[in-house]
């Protein structure tokens, strides 16, 4: 006989691990207890040796499905004759590490409770377990534990407390645990706010078979909910919601319906049914919904139900659902039920509305497929806050603030960095107070106190002005990152890269080390050096802000760069027109940029497809859906001047005055289209091979919201690895300012052992 005392860290908390313990230390006979302590789960026992080898075997080998297991660490010492196995009470301290799981779906098991007609659970919308359900939307604080989540408010019933205290069943310690006697209700609110007295799923779906839109609470905030195949009833939808022109995520009741309205292949099949559950952006023809849901555009976004509320109200209705953020248009997405009267009152015709609080708002993720591997556009609901690796440990703790559009921000802490869930554009008011408040309560879930704060080198974004804030009142040493060395760090990290790589950093815009706007940059070097190797040939941003929202203006900018004339370009008047070129050539209001974001932009516009962004990235994926319907076309010709010292410039005037001769002489927008794509992939490819010469690099990295374009960035993959480069692309965080903040902290980890450099450059 003897004692082995067993440390397990990673994520374990939530996730079912104590009684997955408890029925295993059972089932071997062994005596002892188990606990959670902060981040970790702690083990006591006692038996025979083999028990306890045994033991140490299926802990690995059959651990509940979400736990991630990082470390166990075991110690063996005289028995002191323990007897039977119990769960202890969490220990309350602030040793160790943290950790909140994020939601996840309905498990197999709950929905075949829900479907059990004589079960205590039949059609009730809460069923969860210690596999399943709300995680980090309802964790008020840590540890993990029902009085620190916003079910504290629901006691429960006898029933559910029995299944609470046995170690055998799956609700044994789950706890969100509910049941109609003592959990949250279901009610459908009319219009006028007044409750309707019938069964509020099968009356949801029948207003919404009638055109009706209606806002749905779910797990981190509110869908706006209208039928998919209606035409009417969307077009509604997105008038009153301000119109907004984004495509709209459609929720399917399983795969087979899915099926229907696009072909599916096996790696979006396993990214739709993951756990997660993100939306998933799926090319190719669409059937089955009405014109307004994705606008023409080359994807459709579909999602499969995550609660057992998605999965009732979609088999009632038996038809596509639109799921979109319940919000007014720029505004972050709804999640208090007195916001949701106020201010979707305008867009709903009627709310399914519950009494369990969101206290976390957390918006739906969106992924896709490409070149067979996941690329993450929008990582939150599913994925936040579950922890990634660093691949060099922080010396302190730290906070990085992330970008200003599509912002989130991280913590890290050793060699984990926690990214928050999407938080939108802080340019917003609503927006930057969630921000702000999301930080707050992260550290706090955390148990992190930032020592040291990182942020872009943007001197006017939200999140560097509350960096340096925030610095200065609690006198905390800050460090400024710039824009694309962090896109090109974030993608690293993921990928676990330290050492020398190429960076191609492709983008809309960011602050660049010569205060003027970068976005087609190529570095070299690692985390703490990163340098400029080339770039996009700078030009004209006329009228800055509103040059990103009108591709018209960047047209203009690149033909007289070009030296080309005027003609093609389709500006709201000729005023407007002549207005533009003067700006351009007395240099008023036009900061210069190297965007590559703007380039498509200026593209897009010639070709005639969009002239003005209603959303960001607009005019670059109205592009590249007219693009994939080219099926191959040589790339345009473009030069790379390599000037005696400093950066490579990459010129695109040959492209530019090529394109437009081709559109002159009336050649299928779709072949110029694609023609422009192959060349942003060459020029990438040919900076990549001068690189490699002079350098010897051979890893490549891709960044920037450029890369979220799947055909530009399938190009790019394809002709490097044909020239024998190793490339790495986003699969944890998005190429977007969304994972922005995963490479501050990863340049950060790279720079901070010099005690000096606590502002500036790499
Ligand atoms: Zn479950
Ligand atoms: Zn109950
Ligand atoms: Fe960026």
């Amino acid at each position: 006989m003897s004692r082995l005392d067993v440390v397990v860290t990673g994520t374990v908390q939530g996730v079912g691990f104590r009684p997955f313990v408890h029925q295993l230390a059972s089932r071997l006979g062994l005596a002892g207890w188990v606990r959670n302590k902060s981040g970790a789960v702690e083990v006591a026992l006692e038996g025979s040796s083999a028990a306890l080898e045994a033991f140490l075997f299926s802990l690995q080998s059959e651990a509940p499905p979400l736990a991630r297991i990082e470390d166990v660490s075991s110690s063996l010492s005289t028995p002191q004759g323990m007897s039977g196995f119990c769960i202890v009470e969490s220990e309350c301290d602030s040793s160790g590490e943290v950790r909140i799981t994020p939601d996840s779906a309905s498990c197999a098991d709950c929905l075949q409770e829900i479907d059990d007609p004589h079960g205590r659970r039949c059609r009730y919308v809460f069923t969860c377990c210690t596999r399943c359900g709300p995680r980090l939307t309802m964790v008020t604080g840590a540890p993990w534990d029902r009085s620190r989540t916003t079910m504290a408010s629901f006691p429960m019933c006898e029933s559910c407390r029995v299944e609470y205290e046995d170690p055998s069943d799956r609700r044994f310690h789950a706890e969100p645990i509910a049941c109609p006697r003592c959990g949250p209700r279901l009610v459908l609110l009319g219009a006028d706010g007044v409750a309707i007295e019938v069964d509020p799923i099968v009356e949801t779906a029948r207003r919404l078979r009638e055109g009706a839109i209606v806002a749905v609470k779910g797990l981190g905030g509110f869908h706006l909910a209208v039928d998919a195949r209606s035409q009417e009833a969307v077009t509604r939808l997105r008038q009153r919601k301000a119109r907004d022109a984004r495509p709209f995520a459609v929720m399917v009741s399983d795969l087979e319906a899915a099926r229907r309205i696009v072909e599916i292949s096996d790696e979006e099949e396993r990214l739709l049914t993951s756990a997660a559950r993100p939306i998933v952006l799926i090319r190719g023809v669409q059937r089955g919904l009405c014109e307004s849901v994705s606008r023409g555009l080359a994807d459709v976004g579909l999602m499969l139900p995550y609660t057992p509320l998605h999965h009732l109200l979609l088999r009632e209705l038996d038809a596509p659902l639109v799921m979109t953020s319940g919000n007014p248009s720029e505004e972050p997405i709804v999640h208090l039920d007195e916001d949701a009267r106020t201010r979707l009152g305008d867009i709903a015709d009627a709310f399914l509305m519950h009494d369990r609080a969101i206290r976390v708002r957390c918006d739906d993720s969106v992924a896709r497929i490409v070149s067979g591997r996941v690329l993450p556009v929008r990582r939150s609901r599913g994925y936040a806050p579950a922890p990634l690796a660093l691949a060099r440990a922080l010396e302190v703790p730290m906070l990085a603030t992330g970008g200003h559009l599509k912002a989130t921000f991280a913590l890290g802490r050793a060699s984990h960095a926690i990214l928050s869930h999407h938080l939108g554009d802080l340019d917003e008011l609503r927006t930057w107070q969630a921000y702000r408040d999301a930080v707050a309560h992260y550290e706090r879930l955390f148990e992190i106190e930032p020592r040291l704060i990182v942020h872009d080198a943007h001197p006017d974004y939200a999140s560097t002005r509350y960096a340096l804030e925030r610095a200065q009142a609690e006198q905390i040493p800050t460090l400024a990152v710039q824009h694309h060395r962090a896109h090109i760090a974030s993608c690293m990290t993921e990928h676990g890269l330290d050492g020398n790589v190429i960076g191609v950093a492709f983008d809309g815009a960011g602050y660049g080390d010569d205060g003027t706007l970068w976005g087609g940059e190529v570095f070299a070097g690692g985390y703490g050096s990163l340098e400029r190797e080339a770039h996009l040939r700078s030009l004209a941003l006329p009228g800055g802000e509103r040059a990103m929202r009108e591709p018209w203006r960047m047209a203009i900018a690149f033909l007289l760069d070009a030296g080309l004339p005027l003609d093609g370009v389709a500006a709201p008047s000729t005023r407007a027109r002549e207005t533009v070129v003067q700006m351009i050539e007395r240099g008023i209001h036009s900061p210069r940029t190297s965007s590559m974001g703007r380039l498509f932009d200026a593209v897009s516009a010639l070709c005639g497809v969009c002239t003005e962004n209603s959303y960001e990235g607009q005019a670059a994926t109205e592009l590249e859906t007219l693009a994939v319907q080219c099926d191959a076309a040589a790339a345009y010709g473009f030069r790379i001047d390599e000037p005696p010292s400093g950066p490579r410039t990459i010129d695109a005037r040959p492209l530019v005055a090529e394109l437009v001769s081709d559109l002159a002489r009336g050649r299928d927008r779709a072949t110029v289209a694609r023609r422009f794509h192959e060349s942003v992939a060459a020029m990438v490819v040919e900076c990549c091979e001068r690189i490699r010469a002079t350098r010897g690099f051979e890893r490549v990295v891709l960044s920037g919201g450029v890369f979220m374009n799947a055909l530009l960035l399938q190009l790019v993959i394809t002709a490097l690895r044909e020239r024998a480069f190793v490339v790495f692309s986003h699969e944890r965080v998005p190429p977007n300012d969304g994972g922005l903040c995963l490479g501050q902290l990863a340049i950060a980890s790279a720079l901070f052992s010099e005690p000096s450099s606590t502002h500036g450059e790499q």
